[in-house]
């Protein structure tokens, strides 16, 4: 029998992550979820995950913590090998993230070492510890923004860590490659969670992006899951390297 292939979303109970455990469910893949604080949330998501017809499982992370990393794969591979026989696994997302929206004038080194911790060093680090379980042949979805192609005042710090994930995501594929394994960033536009407070549900903002994206509306996290589902399947296997955009075409 094959083994099933196994995801790790970073940030999984709820907003985007919620809707890419879902989405990568239904492919027939089996997900561990992460949450920060909300594990009623994640139980939620582990069961919708379940209604999927794939077995999904929940663990707690906090992103900006490098120093709990080890503890954080322990876990992780302790349910692995209980669960599977087998401590390996072949899809890594890296979605969990807050946001910050602060001119460069007002920015403090705290709210940037806090952007810098979650989107970029923690980051770096889960998929550094990452690197020996996954399965070669498997892929690193780094989640990055509309924000690293173009500029709304305020995301300054939070966007910059988004292009630094852009260019790590280029090295990983350089240096995983010989094993097959596959690094793509997704992009994703504004999308209505409660991602930065809600801010992209206010109907000031909400005009605004609607009047300057093609599709004229803002996203929702249905359209950013199946875009990452597809990229955890053999169909995506010659992509690699390269930074999908879904924002409906914003300032294009
Ligand atoms: P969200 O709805 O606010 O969900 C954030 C998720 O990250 C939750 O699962 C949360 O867990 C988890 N999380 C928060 N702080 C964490 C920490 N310190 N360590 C580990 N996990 C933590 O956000 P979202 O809109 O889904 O955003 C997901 C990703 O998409 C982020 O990387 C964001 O930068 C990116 N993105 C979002 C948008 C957008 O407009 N929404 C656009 C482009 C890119 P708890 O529920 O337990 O707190």
């Amino acid at each position: 029998m094959t083994q099933k292939k196994i995801a790790l979303v970073t940030g999984g109970s709820r907003g985007l992550g919620r809707d890419m455990a879902i989405s990568i469910a239904k492919k027939g893949i089996d997900v561990v979820i992460t949450y920060h604080s909300n594990e009623d949330a994640a139980n939620v998501v582990v069961a919708e995950i379940a209604q999927a017809g794939s077995t999904g499982h929940a663990l707690q992370l906090d992103s900006r913590d490098i120093q709990s990393f080890n503890d954080f794969y322990s876990r992780f591979s302790e349910y692995l090998s209980d669960k599977y026989s087998n401590d390996h696994f072949d899809y890594l997302i890296n979605n969990a993230g807050t946001g910050l929206f602060s001119p460069i004038t007002d920015t403090s080194e705290a709210h940037f070492d806090e952007m810098m911790n979650i989107h970029f060093k923690g980051v770096f680090f889960l998929t550094q510890k990452a690197i020996p379980l996954l399965n070669d042949g498997g892929s690193i979805i780094n989640i990055s923004s509309g924000l690293a192609r173009f500029s709304f005042p305020g995301a300054s710090a939070y966007a910059s860590m988004k292009g630094a994930i852009e260019v790590f995501t280029r090295y990983l594929a350089k240096e995983l490659g010989g094993r097959g394994i596959t690094a793509n960033v997704v992009a994703p536009g504004a999308i209505a969670t409660e991602f930065a407070n809600g801010s992209n549900k206010d109907e000031d903002k909400v005009g605004i992006i609607s009047s300057v994206t093609a599709l004229g509306r803002v996203g929702e996290a249905e359209d950013i899951g199946s875009v990452v589902a597809f990229l955890c399947t053999k169909d995506a296997h010659w992509v690699n390297a390269q930074r999908i955009e879904a924002s409906g075409g914003t300032l294009i």
